[in-house]
């Protein structure tokens, strides 16, 4: 018999652990970091960012407790939905950018998009919840960077999209907007990246007051800067590297 077929499933033990070892100590690191900041940790959501790795690993996140996963891509999204045993409380999250001739296969597994960059996208992904009878739960991304090369509205450019929302409420009836996500610059220190998230929560806060719309939610803070953003008052936390072995994300 070829070593490969009898090795396989011992090696997917140990992955399968490796990747349970990891989810724990993250939620403990989260649960410290909440600690730290003087939050409850029910008050933070971890979404595992699963988009290193093929379907088979990302079962193994699953199995392990995470409830809440990530992808960037939306055909990776919707494979991965098409193949994975999910649990009933299960949700996904799409978290980069999404093509409105992407929208309808997307809607189809109720995910939470923190990815709305656009008037056009938001006004095509209400009209196709609408379509397929559902409500969808949205958060508008912010470039918090000033780099060019992110993605996100410029805080100008949300306000004028809540302006817009406030005047003309029925045009995103069945998209929720809840709150608002962003990435720290590339290569931000830390300490420089809690200064960005700061000024989301600010930007947050004044749209809240000058729209009166609610946004309780702050999807902030990736593997590298999670604590800081825990301290401004994230209320998601998108973690991909600390969950899986270096050699899997390629
Ligand atoms: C990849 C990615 C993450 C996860 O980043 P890690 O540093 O691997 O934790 C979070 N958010 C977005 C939008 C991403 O693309």
């Amino acid at each position: 018999m070829p070593s490969e077929a009898s090795e396989s499933p011992s090696v997917n033990q140990d992955l399968a652990k490796k990747i349970a070892e990891n989810w724990r100590t993250v939620r403990d690191d989260v649960d410290e970091a909440c600690r730290v900041a003087g939050r409850d940790p029910d008050a933070v959501r971890i979404i595992g960012v699963s988009k290193y790795v093929d379907a088979a690993t990302t079962q193994h996140l699953i199995d392990a407790g995470c409830n809440d996963l990530g992808e960037n891509r939306p055909q990776v999204l919707w494979q991965k939905a098409e193949t994975l045993r999910l649990p009933n409380h299960f949700r996904w999250h799409q978290i980069g950018h999404v093509q409105t001739n992407k929208v309808r296969r997307l809607l189809r597994h109720n995910p939470l998009i923190h990815s709305i960059d656009s008037e056009k996208l938001l006004v095509a992904i209400s009209e196709e919840a609408a379509s397929q009878g559902r409500d969808i739960e949205g958060l508008v991304e912010i470039n918090i960077s000033g780099e060019s090369a992110k993605t996100g509205l410029m805080p100008e450019a949300a306000r004028e999209l809540l302006a817009k929302l406030r005047r003309e409420p029925e045009s995103i009836r069945h998209l929720r907007i809840t709150g608002l996500m962003a990435m720290a610059g590339w290569k931000t220190s830390p300490e420089a990246a809690g200064q960005q998230f700061r000024q989301l929560a600010d930007l947050r806060g004044e749209l809240q007051s000058v729209f009166d719309h609610e946004l309780p939610e702050l999807s902030m803070g990736m593997t590298g800067d999670f604590r800081e953003a825990i301290a401004a008052g994230a209320t998601m936390v998108r973690i991909g590297s600390a969950l899986f072995p270096p050699e899997l994300r390629g």
